[in-house]
Parts: C-alpha cells; sequence; structure tokens
C-alpha cells in the first residue's frame, strides 16, 4: 500500500485502544469478552498482548491485580458492560484493598441509549467509584490515548490501586485515519504522568539513624509495599549492616529469606511484644499488625514508617514518617549507617533473646511437624508439602494460599525464600482469589512453578479456572486440603440444629468426599487423591516435575481445624 493511502486508511477504535495499549508497554490482560469488546481483545492480541481469557470476571479481576503485584506494572482486566462489570468490582476492590496496580477496561453501553433500559445499562463509573483512584469515560474516539495512558499512570502513582476506563459501544465503533490515530497517541504519550523522585529532608534521616541507634530492642518491619518498591537488597543491606531482627508480612515473607539468621518470624510475639524502636517499611499498622497497639505491642514503642502515601503516615502518627519510595529511602538510610556504622552484635541481649526464642519455638514446630497423623490433619501434609516445595531450590515457587486453617497452618510452615514468591488472602482476606493469583503468577514469572495450597472452600470460589489452567498449559499445582466445607465438618451445638430445615446440610457443610481432582480431569489436566504421607509425596514428585497443570486433592479430617481458623475473637 502506498504511504498516503496508509494514512487515509480508517481504523476502529477497539484498534486504537489496542495500539495505546502496546505502546504503553502492556502485555498481559485478563478477562471476559462479550458484547461489545471481543474485537478490543482480538485487536489487543493481533498487537502482541497476551489475552487470558477467564470464565468469571471476578476470577479475572484478582489475576490482574496480583499481575500488578508482581510486575509493578498496572495489570489490566477487561470485561463486558453492565454485569461484567459488576463481577470486575471484585477484582478492583482487592487492588484497592492491597493497594496493587491494575486497570480496569468496560466496554458500555451506547450513549444515545443511556437511561433507556439499554442493553446490559449500568453508570459503571458510579459503580467503580468507591474502588479506584481514578475513572475516566472516553466520550469519543479522541479521547481514548489519553484516557488510555491516563489510567496506567494513576494507577501505578503514589499508592498503587485501581482505576477505571469506560469505553461505550458507539465510542467502539468510531473510526478515525492511521496519521490521525499517530498523532493522537504521540500528544498523549507527551502528556503522561512522571513520578517525581522525593527527597527527605537530612534532619528526617538523621533523626531515624539516632533513634534506631539509640533503640535497645529494634526491629524492622517490611510488607508487600516494599516488596512492590523491590527493596529486598536495600533491606537486607539495612538488616545485615545493624544486625537489626526483621518481622515480615505474610506477603512480605521472602524479601529476606526465611531461613535468615536474623528472621524474627518464629518469635513474632516477643518481637513485637518488647521491641522499642519498629522501622515499618511498606506495611500499614492495620488489623494485620495490630494496629500497632498495645496489648501486642509495647505501649512505649516508636515507630518509624516508610510510606509512599502520606495519608497512612498521617493515619497512623508514628515518631518519624518518611514519606516516599521505601527503595530509596532504605537506600539513603544505608548509606548514611555507613558513614558512621554500628550493629547489634549476636551477643547483645536482645538478639539472643530473639535468636533463643526462635529456636525453641522452631524446634517445638518441628518436633509436631514430625508427628505422621492419618487421617490427616493440617500439620503432617503440610510439612510434606514444604518439604517438597524445598527440594525444588532457585526458583522457588510462588506460593498461592487462601482458606482459614489451609492459610494459617501454611503460613507459619511453609517458607519464603526469594521476593513476592507468597501471594494469600491479603488485606481484605478475600477467599477466592486463588485460581485468579495463579493464573497471574504463572504468566508474570514463567520460570517459575506455581503451587496453590488452598482449602476446599477458597478453591470453590473459582474452581471452573481449572479450565484455563489447562487451556494455557499453565505450570500450577494446585492441593486443595479438602475436609468437607467452610472450616470442615458440622460444629453446631444441638440447640442450633432445629425448626423445619433442620435436616439439610450445616452451612458450613460441602458434599463429604468431593472429587475436586475429577474436575480437571473433565479438561486433560492430571488429577490426584492422596490420604497418606506416601500418596501425597508421589503426587507432589510427579506433578513437580511434569510442570502441567494438576489438582491434588488431599482429605483432610473433617474436624482437624477450627472455626474462623485463628481468628475465632472476630467471629
Ligand atoms: P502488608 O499487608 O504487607 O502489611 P500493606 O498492604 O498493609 O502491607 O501496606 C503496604 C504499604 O506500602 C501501603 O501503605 C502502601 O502505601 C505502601 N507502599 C506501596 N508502594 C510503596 C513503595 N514503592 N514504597 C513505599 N511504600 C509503598
Amino acid at each position: 500500500m502506498a504511504e498516503s493511502a496508509e494514512k487515509t486508511t480508517l481504523i476502529d477504535c477497539n484498534l486504537l485502544v489496542a495500539k495505546a495499549l502496546a505502546r504503553a508497554g502492556v502485555d498481559h490482560m485478563f478477562g471476559v469478552v462479550g458484547i461489545p469488546v471481543t474485537s478490543l481483545a482480538n485487536r489487543s492480541v493481533a498487537l502482541g498482548v497476551r489475552f487470558i481469557a477467564f470464565h468469571n470476571e471476578q476470577s479475572a479481576g484478582y489475576a490482574a491485580s496480583a499481575y500488578g503485584y508482581l510486575t509493578g506494572r498496572p495489570g489490566i482486566l477487561l470485561t463486558v458492560s453492565g454485569p461484567g462489570c459488576v463481577h470486575g468490582l471484585a477484582g478492583l476492590s482487592n487492588a484497592a484493598a492491597n493497594a496493587w496496580p491494575m486497570v480496569m477496561i468496560s466496554g458500555s453501553c451506547d450513549q444515545k441509549d443511556v437511561g433507556r433500559g439499554d442493553f446490559q445499562e449500568l453508570d459503571q463509573l458510579a459503580a467503580v467509584k468507591p474502588f479506584v483512584k481514578f475513572s475516566v469515560k472516553a466520550k469519543h474516539i479522541n479521547e481514548i490515548p489519553n484516557s488510555v495512558f491516563s489510567v496506567l499512570d494513576h494507577s501505578g502513582s503514589g499508592r498503587p490501586g485501581g482505576c477505571y476506563l469506560d469505553i461505550p459501544a458507539d465510542v467502539l465503533h468510531q473510526t478515525l485515519t492511521e496519521s490521525e490515530a499517530t498523532k493522537l497517541l504521540d500528544d498523549a504519550e507527551c502528556n503522561r504522568i512522571t513520578e517525581s523522585v522525593t527527597n527527605i529532608p537530612n534532619d528526617k534521616i538523621a533523626k531515624a539513624i539516632s533513634l534506631i541507634r539509640k533503640a535497645e530492642r529494634p526491629l524492622i518491619v517490611f510488607g508487600k509495599g516494599a516488596a512492590l518498591a523491590r527493596a529486598e537488597n536495600e533491606i537486607k543491606d539495612l538488616v545485615e549492616k545493624t544486625g537489626i531482627p526483621f518481622l515480615p508480612t505474610p506477603m512480605g515473607k521472602g524479601l529476606l529469606p526465611d531461613s535468615h539468621e536474623l528472621a524474627a518470624t518464629a518469635a513474632r510475639s516477643l518481637a513485637i511484644g518488647k521491641c522499642d524502636v519498629a522501622v515499618v517499611v511498606g506495611a500499614r499498622l492495620n488489623w494485620l499488625l495490630h494496629f500497632g497497639e498495645p496489648p501486642k505491642w509495647s505501649k512505649d514503642v516508636k515507630f518509624i514508617l516508610i510510606d509512599i502515601d502520606e495519608g497512612e503516615i498521617e493515619l497512623r502518627k508514628p515518631e518519624l514518617g518518611l514519606v516516599g519510595d521505601a527503595k530509596g529511602i532504605v537506600k539513603v538510610l544505608n548509606k548514611e549507617i555507613k558513614d558512621d556504622p554500628f550493629c547489634f552484635g549476636r551477643s547483645h541481649p536482645w538478639i539472643e533473646a530473639i535468636t533463643n526464642k526462635v529456636k525453641e519455638n522452631v524446634s517445638r514446630m518441628e518436633g509436631q511437624l514430625g508427628k505422621v497423623v492419618v487421617p490427616f490433619n493440617f500439620l503432617t501434609p503440610m510439612r510434606i508439602i514444604r518439604d517438597a516445595i524445598i527440594g525444588l531450590g532457585s526458583p522457588a515457587p510462588i506460593l498461592v494460599s487462601e482458606g482459614a486453617n489451609t492459610m494459617d497452618v501454611g503460613r507459619s510452615v511453609l517458607v519464603q525464600m526469594e521476593p513476592r514468591t507468597r501471594l494469600d488472602a491479603g488485606t481484605w482476606g478475600t477467599m477466592g482469589v486463588g485460581l485468579g493469583y495463579c493464573i497471574a503468577a504463572a504468566v508474570a514469572s514463567p520460570d517459575r512453578l506455581v503451587v496453590a495450597v488452598e482449602g476446599d472452600s477458597g478453591f470453590g470460589f473459582s474452581a471452573m479456572e481449572v479450565e484455563t489452567l489447562v487451556r494455557y498449559q499453565l505450570p500450577v499445582v494446585v492441593i486443595v486440603f479438602n475436609n468437607g466445607g467452610v472450616y470442615g465438618g458440622d460444629r453446631r451445638n444441638p440447640e442450633d440444629i432445629t425448626g423445619p430445615y433442620k435436616d439439610d446440610p450445616a452451612p458450613t457443610s460441602f458434599v463429604p468426599g468431593a472429587a475436586y481432582h475429577l474436575l480437571i480431569e473433565a479438561f486433560g489436566g492430571k488429577g490426584y487423591l492422596v490420604g497418606n504421607p506416601d500418596e501425597l509425596k508421589s503426587a507432589l514428585t510427579e506433578s513437580f516435575s511434569a510442570r502441567k497443570p494438576a489438582v491434588i486433592n488431599v482429605t483432610i479430617d473433617p474436624y482437624a481445624g477450627a472455626e474462623s481458623g485463628r481468628m475465632q475473637h472476630k467471629n
């Protein structure tokens, strides 16, 4: 085609969206196609954006949120209008709760039919409002490039979160010429938001160093904000240069290996209960960290909070707040310490107390784990899984974990040796994230195996996505702890089993002995049913080396766990 003809060739809005996404470096999109976004997905694929097609926008949304966390670039969810958008809110809200970068793009009904009861009509901007940092409706094809870049940039800037782009069906059908498209894309690119570098005033850095140096019982806590910042090397430096023990939050686990000699995870209560200065890097003092308050923390503890979000510092009112990117700030702290070094040696009473407590608790736990209990409790199969995962070495698999007892026990038993290798129910305690997270992890880190350890209840939320695993041949092994229900067997008091529906199964019960392993076989994946250590070991060996989609259905004693796991106090 002659050059001038090429410039006057008309392209439609679907292709323009795809061009904008590809130009912004988007490489994956998760979603469910249908009216009016199918062509948008196809056009994107043609431009090199991989589209992972799910059964339900909820799982696809969870995948997009986790992809944002794992890669540090917004994960993209594509949905149809109305109900598709509503299902996608699960992912968007999960991104907001966890502070992960994600963008939801939804088609919406024809603008001229708004308010007249159009097909799948919904005020989608109003629906997403509680869950987004920024949202925009592209009312004309000319607005597409700016809108696409804006949602991407807002979602990743400052504290990451979800953003939303609404594209009405009539806009998706509009056209313009190639040269108009290129000009719009070029202009929009010039207007992109660039993150400014924060400089922390010297006096604040000096105060931080002085607080740490003078502390008698210091502790370094880090969370998924530090993981997002990829601050692992800087935190390792800080820990090792100063000799201060550290405590990761559940998803901070792995930034430094759990086996590190200064890991205080196994002495958590002592570490947080007695520390006098806590440097908290990229972790909120929310419920997961007991709000930083007594009785779990000492009332006199001085917090140094390092967070990208100024609002977080204002909310928590720490002794000292350092606002900015964790990696940059910890690097500055390290530099200052290097000029005038200090180190809490192994024989320092605080370090000795932590180390002794860790040894004591680990040996008690290993005693429990060493027992072979069949029918399986939670500990026996978890220890076998731990050993199999450790046996894989590096690159370590990404562990996906959800469930009440399964996740609680897994958090203590399974070890993380590498950064960003743990995805769990997170800040919101969201159940149903498992399969979406597995799929995101597999495509974000193709060199790693993905191992999910899930309760049967958590698995059930998105079990149909095992077909997605098989369709894309993803290296994911899903291990289902099958205790026959939410928390396992029926634990109701006899006086609660009355009334006309008393013979119904308990609200916590599922079909006993459900054959979850057969679900994946329906699609050509591999299923295993295991009930004893030999069967479990053999299923793990085979599935880990095959690196193909598999479900291992582990029969667990229905009365082995506790109702609400470790959170009975909130029940
Ligand atoms: P966890 O669940 O691991 O405790 P949270 O999700 O509660 O972690 O907290 C993560 C914190 O990290 C949030 O307050 C967020 O603002 C912050 N954060 C996100 N990105 C960065 C970054 N690049 N540097 C510093 N802090 C960050």
